[in-house]
């Protein structure tokens, strides 16, 4: 029914000449950091500034899937975390999230594949998390229209299997946490570019935007694929290189088909299937191979900031949908 209220999810404001934090950078990162900082620390007097709509970058066009069942043990437990975060995130901020713990397979078309999921699945049981090795009989059970004959294109060998994962509306994650800031008074300002940032005695003092300057107590850079350019207007050369990452979605598919896939699937509401991956050469099809991003995308991170902040004062209808990522280098 929420679907039906004709109650604007966030409203307008003039831009202001200073606000205590400016977040440049309206995905859902930006307006996490925002809401924490409000919720958690009680910083209300916020701007965020985004030079499009909410959810225009990567927040707004990914494959949507929510997962912990990384190889390292600071990823898996830094996952874990977020995880149990968005479980309960619907309730919080009283926004349908739409998020489905279907369960989660990647699957291995090779032999170090298998090696590598098996590590993962060795590191993720020691810490707790829910995920194991699968043979083809059991991907079968789960998915029974999988193909997995030898003959296949790229024949499975085995699967990770990770019961918790799953995937959530992730326009939904923009609005719900937009909403959320707006109801804390903090301000959202679309299509409001920045352009320069003054830095005095080693500080960012003043944002420069295309609808004029606004001063700030603190800069928060969340722009993620665009990190380095806005870095770069204070004088700082981050260490990482953005690159354009790709999926393939389909038309809708019938139920069945979707729920685990290849690194990614699509709520069985929308009844598309994603394959994602990175269209790098790429050792396994199941794999992505750089390293992107791995510490922003996490509600655990935006957290982290806030705690910061504070103590530091197709014939398949395929399409294709893209944005930034950033690696380190
Ligand atoms: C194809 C693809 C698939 C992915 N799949 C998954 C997945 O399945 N699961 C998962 O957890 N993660 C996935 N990710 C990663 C995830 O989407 C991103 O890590 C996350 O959305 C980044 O959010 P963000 O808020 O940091 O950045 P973004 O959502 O990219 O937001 C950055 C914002 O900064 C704004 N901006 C840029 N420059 C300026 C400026 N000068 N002034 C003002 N605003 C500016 C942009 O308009 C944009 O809205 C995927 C990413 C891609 C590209």
């Amino acid at each position: 029914m929420q679907l039906f209220d004709k109650t604007r999810m966030w409203r307008r404001h003039e831009l202001k000449s200073s606000y205590d934090v400016v977040i440049v950078g309206a995905g859902a990162h930006g307006l996490a950091a925002a809401y924490y900082l409000g919720k958690e620390h009680g910083v209300k007097k916020i701007a965020l500034l985004d030079k499009s709509y909410l959810g225009a970058g990567a927040s707004g066009r990914n494959t949507a899937i929510l997962r912990s069942n990384y190889r390292t043990p600071e990823g898996i437990l830094f996952y874990d975390a977020s995880l149990k975060l968005y479980e309960r995130l619907s309730q919080e901020l009283e926004w349908n999230l739409l998020f489905s713990q279907c369960g989660h397979m990647t699957l291995a078309h090779n032999d170090s594949s298998v090696t590598g999921l098996r590590v993962r699945a060795e590191n993720n049981q020691l810490l707790g998390v829910n995920s194991r090795m699968i043979d083809t009989e059991e991907i079968r059970k789960l998915a029974p229209e999988i193909d997995l004959s030898c003959d296949a294109r790229y024949p499975i060998l085995a699967a990770l299997y990770h019961p918790p994962g799953g995937i959530i509306r992730h326009d939904a994650v923009v609005w719900g946490y937009a909403r959320a800031c707006d109801r804390m008074g903090i301000e959202i300002h679309p299509h409001t570019e920045v352009t320069d940032i003054k830095v005095e005695n080693n500080r960012a003092t003043t944002v420069m935007t295309k609808r004029g300057p606004v001063a700030a107590g603190a800069v928060l850079n969340a722009t993620a694929g665009w990190a380095s350019t806005i870095a770069s207007m204070a004088g700082v050369k981050l260490p990482i290189v953005t690159h354009p990452l790709q999926a393939c979605v389909t038309e809708p598919l019938k139920h069945r088909m979707i729920m685990p896939l290849t690194g990614g699937g699509r709520p069985p509401r929308t009844g598309t299937m994603i394959q994602t991956g990175s269209l790098s050469a790429a050792g396994s099809m199941s794999n992505r191979t750089k390293p992107f991003n791995t510490w922003f995308h996490s509600l655990t991170a935006r957290r982290i900031f806030a705690r910061s902040y504070m103590s530091n004062c197709s014939s398949m209808a395929i399409r294709t949908i893209s944005s930034l990522a950033v690696a380190a280098r």
